[in-house]
């Protein structure tokens, strides 16, 4: 059994799940909400969502599930260290991407514009949705019925409107709390895995250079280190021992300035952690300095980069045509999807909108690229 702080997330004192179930034998009620979370559908999609680069362009780049399993990794270590739940910790991680569109952010802000006048969309409420609602795996319950702890895990933002539609969950939003440690800890590790793997897929994709990369300092530190040590080494074991520093460096500062501040602030429960005023897990200021160096170079050089904005250009138009032509005429989704439609809204304008939504987030990137062709090229099977 792994030893817990007192201002961990302790199952047996949570806030339960939606629907009460048993206490499950011979595992925690984390480790089962990590469990249905490894055996629902969404997570399996995750293999062929994007993170920058589209599913197709090659074998070797981060994919949504990869990079859910990079987080979790980087979690664990981190809330072992701190004694956090590590199961809550897991569960949050592997999940927190689950409502992803196709095609990253520009399949988002594609929905999001195509829904603004149905209620918009926001891929962390959808990855709480995935959970609650869309997967239909139980007979006695819609969703897969997660704890309250990494349910508040999942919606990391979320704006005072939709808070407050949300019940339990929205709480917090609207009167300014904090989430428990395991989730602040799973978003921190969210931004260390991407900074670093996306400079490892920018470079191996050739989009970013590592001179350019030399006048980044997070990258400049690591990357001097081992060409001093192994001055022989040949470039792609020299990206990867410098992105393992990196990693290891944010990890050792997060690690070190959060424990100073446990212990500063004197919290000694999770609704402790809950009413402080502001997040107690963070990174130095001299770091978090120079992460967000790095976060505005990858910004400016890979996602802005020509040849991602085309594709996200070109993927934006594939999702709001797609989204045009289901409003148009639902009777063109699956079956399975009227159905849903008739449950869930009556066939308002709305509602419709919003089983299109579901739909489309849903895909993965190559399901999306196939729908668009069944949909709009005459030669294509349907
Ligand atoms: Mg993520």
């Amino acid at each position: 059994m792994q030893k817990l702080a007192p201002y961990s997330a302790h199952s047996e004192h949570g806030r339960g799940r939606q629907y009460t179930e048993d206490s499950p034998s011979y595992r925690s009620e984390y480790q089962r909400d990590r469990d249905r979370i490894v055996h629902s559908v969404a997570f399996r999609r995750l293999e062929y969502k994007t993170q920058v680069f589209v599913n197709h362009e090659g074998d070797l780049f981060r994919t949504r599930l990869t990079h859910s399993i990079e987080v979790a990794q980087i979690a664990r270590s981190i809330a072992r260290e701190l004694d956090l739940n590590e199961d809550l910790t897991e569960a949050i991680s592997l999940a927190h991407d689950l409502g992803h569109t196709p095609f990253g952010h520009s399949g988002q802000d594609t929905l999001n514009v195509c829904m603004k006048d149905y209620g918009g969309f926001e891929h962390n409420l959808q990855s709480l949705r995935v959970v609650d609602v869309l997967e239909q795996r139980y007979a006695e319950f819609q969703g897969i019925n997660l704890t309250f702890e990494t349910r508040e895990g999942i919606l990391k933002h979320c704006s005072k409107k939709n808070a407050a539609e949300l019940g339990d969950v929205g709480e917090r939003f609207l009167q300014g709390r904090q989430p428990g440690l395991e989730a602040q800890l799973a978003n921190l590790a969210d931004s260390i895995a991407y900074n670093n793997h996306d400079v490892d897929d920018g470079l191996r994709g050739g989009l970013i250079t590592v001179e350019q990369l030399r006048e980044i300092r997070l990258f400049a530190i690591q990357c001097e280190t081992v060409s001093k040590i192994y001055p022989q080494l040949d470039t792609r074991r020299m990206i990867n021992e410098t992105v393992r520093r990196m990693i290891n460096y944010l990890v050792v500062d997060l690690i070190e300035t959060s424990r100073a501040r446990l212990l500063d602030s004197g919290v000694s429960s999770i609704d402790e952690v809950r009413n402080y005023p502001e997040p107690i897990l963070m990174h130095s200021d001299a770091v978090a300095k120079e992460s967000l160096e790095l976060k505005r170079f990858l910004q400016r050089n890979l996602y802005e980069h020509y040849r991602v904005l085309r594709m996200s250009k070109k993927a934006g138009r594939v999702i709001s045509k797609m989204f045009h032509a289901f409003m148009e005429d639902y009777r063109i989704l699956p079956t399975q999807y009227h159905e849903f439609s008739a449950l869930l809204s009556d066939h308002s304008e709305s509602g419709l909108a919003r089983v299109v939504a579901d739909y489309i987030a849903g895909m993965t990137d190559r399901f999306a690229i196939n729908e668009y062709r069944r949909l709009f090229e005459p030669g294509e099977l349907t």
